[in-house]
């Protein structure tokens, strides 16, 4: 747990952390202080970087008059949604993100305990709204206790004794914050259990028939959707192999919207995540070299008008990575996950937190250059890592037109398969050496058609990086998620920001 001293619990069942308290005694002793809840260990810190005692607990959300921790942000900021009450104010800034001048982040300035105080921000949400009144603040408090519950009932079920050691909640606050997710049907109670010597437990979960998101994909060689609940397990999925890059943006939304249907129950929607294979800027897809016609239009609000319900949209890389990190973490906080299609995608995660950059143009190892005076590339510029790497380079050298014929001739042996693939290996490895000695990442994952070709692409790649990376050895893993990585991101995108921001699920 990043950045928080541990304390033993004070008298009366709190936790000192050290960190302004945001729940002054003055307040009903039942209310928890949800700082305190980021000291349990079996809590998700939501803090991404170490922070000085002194400093303000990120987790504190509720004390910044709405503008949500960076762990929370979804990932792309100009999300197309139905209604104006989805559009507050800086929740949807990644962290990585210019953050307007009230908004705030665990930087020195913040170090000073007056800076915390609403009247001494000059120009965030408090100037304009005024000071925080005692009911703001104790909903505050309350969506930070729901958001810690919540992310403990992802990591497993349990029951309100249970959640409440692991939460650093009372049990009293816990049935509290219970009772509206049971009656919302978010959450469901099961027969009551003996263990031990005890009362017999019920234990929370989530409903089955609670709440889903669903995940979407746009690529160049498939669409594929899958649906996704609360606590992280699959509910349909399909991929439906074609070529889209003679198909009009029209048709392939409905083909994707036709899809969506197919796998949509009656259960509750939360939304839709979509990902294309581009950058995607403010919720527009701004540049897709293998699929320029999709550029520019208003993809994520089309789709929502088809299938009325929010859609967000954003890079297939980046969503990739997500699926690593939410609802599991499969890789750690610190990664990067690769893939190819006809391009090459990289997603960057620092600190539990997906890299996007200033303009979401972070990540893009496919046009790392390897070579100066190389292979022209579509971006312009010469000698970049897809030119070598790419999946279409590869069947190319190996003289084959497809992924699983590929893979068979790898099986069988065959020497131009087995040097087409060791050979980009080596080029992926020199550009990943690259990306590796910038961000000092301890782990890269071979995701999508890498991690199928895993096995004969893994010496060339580690060899390259072992040579290169100033480090050390680094870990190289093949992904566990398949072809199906980019639409669970693109559903875990949903039902994170959804835990995150319990707010959204009584909407
Ligand atoms: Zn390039």
């Amino acid at each position: 747990m990043p950045g928080h001293a541990r304390t033993p619990p004070s008298a009366g069942g709190r936790r000192d952390c050290g960190v302004r308290c945001p729940t002054p005694d003055a307040f009903d002793p039942g209310v928890q202080c949800p700082t305190s809840a980021s000291l349990n260990p079996d809590v998700q810190c939501l803090a991404p970087a170490p922070l000085d005692p002194g400093a303000r607990c990120p987790t504190s959300a509720h004390l910044d008059h709405g503008v949500h921790r960076p762990f929370s942000a979804p990932l792309n900021p100009g999300a197309h949604r139905r209604s104006p009450a989805h559009l507050d104010h800086g929740a949807h800034r990644p962290f990585s993100a210019p953050l307007d001048p009230g908004a705030r982040r665990p930087t020195q300035a913040h170090l000073n305990p007056s800076a915390h105080r609403p009247s001494s921000a000059p120009l965030g949400r408090a100037a304009i709204l005024g000071p925080m009144t005692t009911v703001d603040h104790l909903r505050q408090v309350r969506l930070g206790n729901l958001r810690t519950v919540l992310l403990a009932l992802v990591d497993r079920p349990g029951s309100r004794a249970d959640l409440a050691a692991r939460t650093g909640l009372t049990k009293a606050t816990l049935s509290n914050l219970a009772e509206p997710l049971l009656a919302n049907g978010i959450l469901v109670e099961d027969a009551a259990t003996l263990a031990g010597m005890g009362r017999p437990s019920k234990p929370l979960r989530f409903h089955p028939d609670g709440p889903v998101a669903v995940g979407a994909e746009i690529n160049v060689s498939h669409l594929a959707v899958e649906s996704l609940g609360l606590d992280g397990e699959t509910i349909h999925r399909r991929l439906v192999p074609t070529d889209i890059r003679t198909s009009s943006p029209n048709k392939i939304l409905d083909q994707i919207a036709d899809l969506i249907r197919e796998i949509t129950t009656q259960r509750p929607m939360l939304g839709v995540g979509l990902a294309v294979p581009g950058v995607v800027q403010d919720g527009v897809l701004v540049r897709a070299p293998n699929l320029p016609k999709l550029v520019g239009v208003p993809l994520a609000e089309n789709l929502s008008k088809r299938l009325n319900l929010d859609v967000e949209l954003e890079n297939e890389a980046n969503l990739a990575a997500l699926a690593h990190l939410w609802p599991r973490h499969l890789a750690g906080e610190d990664f990067v996950h690769v893939s190819a299609d006809v391009g090459i995608g990289a997603g960057v995660v620092l600190n539990g937190e997906v890299y996007r950059g200033t303009g979401g143009f972070a990540g893009e190892l496919g046009h790392v250059v390897i070579e100066r005076n190389g292979v022209p590339c579509t971006c312009g510029s010469r000698g970049c890592v897809e030119r070598y790497a790419g999946l279409d380079v590869i069947l190319k050298e190996a003289g084959r037109r497809r992924l699983d014929s590929l893979a068979k001739a790898l099986e069988k042996g065959d020497p131009k398969a087995v040097d087409a693939v060791e050979a980009a290996g080596a080029a992926l490895g020199v550009g990943l050496a690259t990306l590796m000695n910038l961000f000092d990442v301890p782990t890269v994952v071979l995701g999508g058609s890498y991690a199928v070709l895993h096995a004969h692409l893994k010496a060339a790649v580690q060899s390259e990086m072992d040579i290169r990376v100033l480090a050390g050895e680094r870990r190289l893993v093949a992904s566990p998620l398949g072809e199906f990585a980019v639409v669970r991101g693109a559903a875990g995108l949903i039902t994170r920001r959804a835990v995150l921001q319990p707010e959204r699920l009584f909407a």
